[in-house]
């Protein structure tokens, strides 16, 4: 009975002492999903005012910066050793991404607690690591931590659209969150069937690349057939670009990615292919024997190409003179957008078929963060610890962050893996996006030990 009681004593003793760091964050996550910030229109400057009001009750300095009142940017800061390291950042972006409420089983701004999740849109991405991180610094100010480096919050608008956000600070008020590296959303922490965790720590990300084709042709008469149909001439395009293979072509973190996770048993199955993808004249038929198996390494191997949108004609007995389709291109970050427009025309290989680029958009192209900062050290470190036998790994991101803008200038960033992808697929933009809080306050435990790491 002693021996029960004291355990019990023992256990409630250190949840009680996780769960104030971890109460804090899920009690602004819930709040934070209630302020509703659906991009378009954004609205940020409401989640700015909040962070404000909860940064001036701790005593932490901050500003809201931007040049549009409704969409303020966020920055606090906690002040290190006069002469110490160059600052850490923690951002997490303060927008949604819309949400249709007939598609949801809850209300995606209620923030409700049912079924063992706390429900709503951003619950994943990313307000989820907003609380965290918001809840870290309240905490560092809150014990009086002695820091070896500033520590700084931002929470920037418009992640979701155009990232004007980060642009604007970045012209304008970059001192205010320069840093030696930083941690961002992007990373993901996953059990495998074989009950091996991976830690994915983001160091890169593929670049989106929007390309159009535009076919054109003679308008007609759809009684009478004609050979250079629009719409004939686009369908064989995509079908051509579609089917080719696109070249594989490994970084510093994809290669480093392929050769930790073949360690674990339900990867084993990579490592005879691994040598192949080294060999050039190999690695097309190495990289199609992964994609039958897993579509989603296969990505991280190659630019992937996926057709969109389409738009030809008005009526049914009118040929049009002009067909377009939209590519979501997802480029390597060590290819150019020269290079594969270069290639894409080679594989449609039709005069009639243009290919060109959306207008408007263009994220930059950067190398890999670097595996050996303090910080990167410092996850490495926090992630095995909690979890011995687990595996940690640098992994570039199919989808795309702010955090490029800021390795353009730099920076090291990192996706940060401190939440665990609870139902073996994401939620983020999808329907009924939740996180459990054990999930929520464990995360925010393991963040808030990165932050001791490398700032006290
Ligand atoms: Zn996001």
């Amino acid at each position: 009975m002693r021996v029960v009681a004291g355990l019990l004593f023992c256990s409630m003793m250190s949840a009680q002492t996780g769960s104030e760091l971890g109460a804090r964050a899920r009690q602004y996550l819930v709040d934070l999903v209630r302020i509703d910030t659906t991009n378009p229109p954004g609205n940020e400057t409401r989640v700015a005012e909040y962070l404000k009001q909860v940064a001036a009750a701790s005593g932490i300095g901050c500003e809201l910066l931007g040049d549009n009142p409704a969409r303020l940017n966020f920055v606090a800061r906690l002040p290190g050793a006069s002469r110490g390291a160059r600052p850490v950042l923690l951002i997490a972006h303060s927008d949604v991404v819309p949400a249709d409420r007939k598609q949801w089983s809850v209300d995606p701004f209620s923030g409700e607690l049912t079924r063992g999740f706390i429900y709503g849109r951003g619950a994943q991405d990313d307000k989820s690591l907003l609380a965290a991180e918001l809840a870290v610094m309240v905490e560092l100010k809150r014990r009086g931590t002695k820091l070896g480096r500033d520590v700084i919050l931002l929470s920037e608008v418009d992640e979701e659209a155009g990232s004007t956000g980060i642009s604007w600070l970045i012209r304008n008020a970059y001192s205010k969150i320069d840093a030696e590296f930083a941690l961002n959303e992007g990373g993901a922490a996953l059990d495998t069937k074989s009950g091996g965790r991976i830690f994915q720590i983001q160091t890169a990300e593929k670049i989106p690349t929007r390309v159009v084709l535009t076919a054109k042709g003679v308008a007609g008469h759809g009684s009478l057939p004609r050979p250079d149909n629009a719409i004939v001439h686009l369908a064989r395009a995509i079908e051509r670009l579609a089917d080719a293979d696109q070249p594989v072509r490994l970084n510093t973190t994809t290669s480093r990615y392929f050769r930790e996770i073949v360690k674990l048993p339900d990867y084993r199955w990579l490592a005879p292919l691994l040598p192949r993808l080294e060999d050039s004249t190999a690695a097309t038929g190495a990289a199609n024997e992964i994609r039958a198996k897993d579509p989603e390494l296969n990505a991280m191997l190659r630019t992937s190409v996926s057709p969109t949108m389409l738009q030809a004609g008005t009526k049914v007995n009118v040929i049009p003179n002009v067909a377009e389709a939209q590519i979501d291109v997802r480029r390597l970050p060590n290819e150019t957008r020269e290079e594969v427009e270069r290639r894409f025309r080679a594989i449609v290989n039709d005069p009639a078929v243009e290919i060109s680029r959306e207008q408007g958009q263009d994220m930059p192209s950067t190398e890999p963060s670097s595996m050996t900062t303090a910080l990167y050290t410092a996850m490495d470190k926090v992630f095995r610890e909690s979890h011995p036998g687990s595996i940690v790994v640098p992994y570039m991101s199919r989808g795309a962050t702010d955090g490029s803008y800021l390795r353009q200038k730099g920076m090291a960033v990192y996706g940060v893996p401190v939440f665990l992808r609870e139902d073996g697929e994401s939620r983020a933009h999808g329907n009924d996006e939740r996180i459990s809080p054990g999930n929520l306050t464990r995360g925010t435990e393991l963040l808030w030990k990165i932050v001791i790491a490398v700032a006290q």
